[in-house]
C-alpha cells in the first residue's frame, strides 16, 4: 500500500459535550505513525464541524442553516487542534472543503487532484470535510462515508479506513443480539443490505452502518478496499494499519 484515506466521524470527535481531544490525538498519533514507520501518504477525511461548532454555540439542530452556521464555527477549531497536533509529531496539515459535485465535474475534480498531489509530494496531510456552507440537497454528499469513497478512488488511494462508532459489519444487529458475530471480511454486499433505514447514532452524524455499506459497495465495485473498525479504541485500526495483523474490524475486499 502506497496511499490511504482515514475517515473519522463525529461521534468519535465528541465527549461529554465537548471536542473529544483525547482521541482526535490518537487518531493524529496513528497517521504520524503510518507516515513516519510505514512510509504511507494518508488523507485525512474528518468530520465533526457541525459538532464542535455546537461546543462553542448552542442552536436547533434541526434547522439545516443552523447546521451550516454550527460547520463554519466548528471547522477551524476542528483545525486548530489537528494542526497543534500535527505540529508535535513535526508535520503540517491542510484543509479541502469539498462537494458531491466536484467529483462529477472533471475539471474541478482534476483541480482538487492536483491540489492533492501537490500537498501530498509535500509530505502535508490533506484533511478533508465536506463543504457545509455551500452544500444544499443537490450538492450535497449527505455523510462523509460517501465523501471518504470518492476521495479514497478519486485521489487514487489503495484503501479507506473508516474509524467509527461502529467497529465492524455484524452478521445480526448488535444492539439487538448479543451473540452477534462480527464478519472479518466481505466479499460483496447484497441489494438489501443497501436498502436498510439510515441509523446514525450519534444526533451529529448523518451515518449510521448503511452509509458505511454504501461506501464499501462503490470502492468494491471499483476494485478497491475498505476497513471498518472502531474510532473510540484504534488497538484494532493500528493493529491492521501498521502491522498488518487483521484481529477485529471489517475488511471489505473483492
Ligand atoms: N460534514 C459534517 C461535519 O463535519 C458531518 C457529516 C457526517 O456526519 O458524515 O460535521
Amino acid at each position: 500500500m502506497k496511499r490511504i484515506v482515514i475517515k473519522v466521524g463525529s461521534a468519535v470527535l465528541r465527549e461529554d459535550n465537548l471536542l473529544a481531544v483525547r482521541r482526535l490525538n490518537n487518531l493524529v498519533d496513528l497517521i504520524a505513525r503510518l507516515k513516519n514507520e510505514k512510509k504511507l501518504e494518508v488523507i485525512l477525511v474528518s468530520s465533526g464541524a457541525v459538532s464542535a461548532g455546537n461546543t462553542i454555540i448552542n442552536l436547533d439542530k434541526k434547522k439545516v442553516l443552523n447546521r451550516q452556521a454550527l460547520a463554519a464555527i466548528g471547522q477551524p477549531l476542528l483545525m486548530k487542534h489537528y494542526k497543534k497536533r500535527f505540529r508535535d509529531h513535526g508535520l503540517k496539515c491542510a484543509q479541502m472543503l469539498l462537494v458531491a459535485e466536484d467529483f462529477d465535474s472533471r475539471k474541478r475534480s482534476a483541480n482538487a487532484k492536483g491540489i492533492m498531489e501537490i500537498l501530498l509530494s509535500n509530505n502535508i496531510v490533506p484533511i478533508l470535510n465536506e463543504n457545509d456552507v455551500i452544500a444544499n440537497e443537490e450538492l450535497l454528499f449527505g455523510d462523509n462515508d460517501q465523501l471518504a469513497a470518492h476521495a479514497a478512488y478519486y485521489f487514487g488511494a489503495d484503501l479507506l479506513a473508516i474509524l467509527s462508532d461502529v467497529d465492524g459489519l455484524y452478521d445480526s444487529n448488535p444492539h439487538e443480539n448479543p451473540n452477534a458475530k462480527m464478519r472479518h471480511l466481505v466479499t460483496s454486499l447484497e441489494p438489501e443490505e443497501l436498502e436498510m433505514k439510515h441509523t446514525p447514532n450519534s444526533e451529529f452524524a448523518t451515518g449510521g452502518i448503511v452509509t458505511k455499506l454504501k461506501a464499501a459497495n462503490f470502492l468494491l465495485k471499483r476494485n478497491k478496499m475498505m476497513y471498518l473498525s472502531s474510532g473510540f479504541d484504534l488497538t484494532n485500526a493500528c493493529d491492521f494499519l501498521v502491522h498488518g495483523n487483521h484481529k477485529n474490524g471489517t475488511l471489505f475486499k473483492k
